[in-house]
């Protein structure tokens, strides 16, 4: 069974998040998307409402588990049994840091292929971190994030 790790801060899950998950589901048998514990940014969700937003933003898509993880992805992508890792390529400004690593995970665990998505057009320039600062000044990010989630945006944001 082939499977394919897509990590990630999904600090929210966003419309681009989910055209890579939804076309990496038809390539591999399986999609695990592994929410990262252990960033250094000052999180916006936790852990746990963002599994429960992905969890929710993916109702559609069958052959995906959602599961977090600390620590190196080359050990994590091994536990799981897994030798693939997917991500996103949007701008040009992606690539280095993807490139880095990508060459680090391999150097650590030479089993590990990283492959790359490139983002549809529409999605290029979104990010999670776009998506929070557009709502902290009162933007509109409906077609940026799936319903569910712009709601638990404007809850977490006006309503807190
Ligand atoms: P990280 O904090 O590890 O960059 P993100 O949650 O921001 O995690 O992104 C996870 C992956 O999804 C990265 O490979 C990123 O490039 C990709 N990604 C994020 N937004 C988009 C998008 N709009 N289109 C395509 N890929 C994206």
């Amino acid at each position: 069974m082939s499977t394919v790790i897509y990590p990630g801060s999904f600090d929210p899950i966003t419309l681009g998040h989910i055209d890579i998950i939804s076309r990496a589901s038809r390539m591999f048998d399986k999609v695990i998307v592994a929410v990262l514990k252990n960033s250094t940014k000052k999180p916006f969700f936790s852990i746990d409402e963002r599994i429960e937003l992905i969890k929710e933003s993916l109702t559609d898509i069958k052959n995906i588990e959602i599961d977090s993880f600390d620590g190196l992805l080359a050990d994590y992508v091994n536990k799981k049994g897994a030798t693939t890792v997917v991500r996103g390529l949007r701008a040009m400004s992606d690539f280095e840091y993807e490139f880095q690593m990508a060459l680090t995970n391999k150097h650590l665990n030479p089993e590990v292929e990283t492959i790359f998505l490139t983002s549809s057009s529409e999605y290029m320039y979104l990010s999670s971190g776009m998506v929070r600062q557009v709502a902290e000044l009162g933007g509109d990010i409906t077609g940026f994030v799936p319903e569910i989630v712009k709601n638990k945006i404007l809850e977490k944001l006006f309503k807190g």
